[in-house]
């Protein structure tokens, strides 16, 4: 086994603590990565809180990093690259699924960047708040030339996960797009929709982001908690990406898509209770989605390239993660910290 450091909760406590880590032996089509840099995503929160306290977990799924070491089968990367990894690192690679590249849908489920069960020994994958990952080359992506690597990070999670819908729904030039939630997945939609040619709006809370939402580029600016801005934007988006991390009510959200179009609800991944007339006047559609597959990762990457993409981020050494996670916590980041794993040295 290959040893490590990275940060885990281990037991009762939500507190992360630097532990040693063992990863595994190279098999013949694996990367060893050196993580540079990861994302700290709201999913990240929620897995620590939501442990059942018996086994140890260490997060991190949005990283890059440095190929250090490839196996004797690897031959798309070579030591030395800059590598991107997400929140998916396997999958049966047979299923209807991962043949038309939603590896994200496998039916025989996508083994997680962590609290994963690995396909070959059964143990359980560990995250990348670690200096070290090892990962199937299959599920790396070379990181476009010219992205800063740290900014970077959180494509591979909050930007994938809204890239899939803003593809599949069509978004494109002149098409009214909301998005609720502007924070590490709703900055990333809005910087995505405004490229692809959107009018795209911003549903928050209140009027403090106003500011940073013109920024990005959105046109439009709806406070959530006030009725009548609500009433007014009634029937008003083509599409709306809900990417708010806490459980509401989707009715509101519903009542701003127009005739025919579509919530994309991808925050808050609980049961949700709809009124049927919410969908059934305007003949609305109620949809969500999850990270993506290999060919749209590599297509996101790309357009992210081409348009000079990246997150807005708060770097952090990462033994300030708890830090971090604290301050995700009470919603005090803009838009998204990423941990800098060379402290781990
Ligand atoms: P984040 O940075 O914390 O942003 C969430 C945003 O939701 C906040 O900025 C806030 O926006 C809004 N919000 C928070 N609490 C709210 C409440 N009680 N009521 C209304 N709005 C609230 O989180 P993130 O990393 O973007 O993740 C967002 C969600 O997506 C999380 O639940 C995460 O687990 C989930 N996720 C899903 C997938 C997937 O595969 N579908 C992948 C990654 C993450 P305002 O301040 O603008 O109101
Ligand atoms: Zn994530």
């Amino acid at each position: 086994m290959r040893k490590t450091t990275g940060w885990h909760v281990d037991g009762p406590s939500t507190t992360l603590r630097l532990t040693p880590l063992e990863r595994r032996d190279l098999r013949p089509d694996d990367l060893a990565v050196r993580v540079d840099f990861c994302g700290v995503c709201h999913s990240d929160l929620h897995a620590v809180n939501a442990r059942d306290g018996d086994h140890p977990l260490v997060p991190g799924h949005e990283f890059t990093g440095v190929v250090t070491e490839t196996g004797p089968a690897v031959t798309r990367f070579t030591a030395g690259d800059p590598v991107a990894v997400g929140n998916i690192v396997d999958s049966c690679g047979e299923c209807a699924m991962c043949r038309t590249g939603q590896e994200n849908f496998c039916h025989a489920f996508p083994t997680l960047t962590y609290g994963g069960v690995d396909r070959h020994d059964g143990s359980t994958t560990l995250g990348a708040y670690s200096r070290e990952y090892v990962v199937r080359d299959r599920f790396a992506h070379l990181l476009p030339v010219g992205l800063d690597p740290a900014a970077a990070a959180p494509l591979l999670c909050a930007g994938i996960t809204v890239w899939e819908p803003l593809h599949a729904l069509g978004v494109g030039p002149g098409t009214r797009v909301a998005v609720a939630g502007l924070g590490g997945l709703g900055h990333l939609a809005v910087k995505m929709a405004v490229a692809l040619g959107a009018d795209t709006s911003v549903i928050s809370r209140s009027a403090d982001k106003a500011t940073d939402a013109r920024r990005l580029g959105a046109q439009g600016f709806i406070v959530s908690t006030d009725p009548e801005q609500m009433a007014d934007a009634r029937d008003r988006f083509d599409v709306v990406i809900d990417t708010i991390s806490a459980p509401h009510d989707l009715g509101p959200y519903l009542r701003l898509v127009s005739m025919d179009g579509t919530l994309s609800h991808l925050g808050y991944l609980g049961p949700v209770t709809v009124e049927t007339t919410d969908l059934l006047i305007g003949r609305k559609k109620l949809s969500s989605a999850g990270s993506g597959g290999r060919p749209a990762t590599a297509a996101m990457l790309d357009f992210c390239g081409e348009h000079g993409i990246t997150a807005d981020i708060e770097l952090l050494p990462s033994a300030r993660v708890n830090e971090a996670l604290d301050r995700l916590r009470r919603n005090d980041v803009r838009y998204r910290f990423v941990l800098d794993m060379s402290d781990l040295d």
